[in-house]
């Protein structure tokens, strides 16, 4: 597999940013025009079972990649569907039992005007 062949721009395209698939398949495309949608799709799900890119849902069942893999939360504006990471910091969560510990909390809030 051409894995590392792509890793660097398919790196290069999600940082920053929250694109699904078929956007980092463009992205990469204007570089490597020949490339095939298979092989970055291939290359983007190897990615992230390697845990070099974080997959997480979007907005209309879509699944959407970054690189930003710090513990954050997604603000998303379901009009334009653009994300935003907001920090967890800014976030409380109340009441939960002393005896579990906090692993992960995944929080999309959106944005509905
Ligand atoms: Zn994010």
């Amino acid at each position: 597999m051409r894995t590392h062949q792509y890793r660097d721009i398919i790196c290069d395209t999600c940082t920053c940013r929250h694109l699904s698939a078929d956007d980092i398949f463009e992205e990469v495309r204007k570089m490597e025009p020949k490339i095939g949608r298979a092989t970055v799709y291939r290359n983007i799900e190897c990615m992230a079972e390697q845990w070099l890119l974080r997959r997480f849902p979007g907005i209309n069942g879509k699944t959407y990649y970054e690189c930003n893999d710090a513990t954050h939360a997604h603000l998303v504006d379901e009009k334009t569907g653009i994300f935003c990471d907001f920090p967890m910091e800014n976030i409380a969560v109340k009441g939960i039992p002393e005896w579990y510990k906090v692993s992960e909390i995944r929080i999309q809030i959106t944005r509905d005007i």
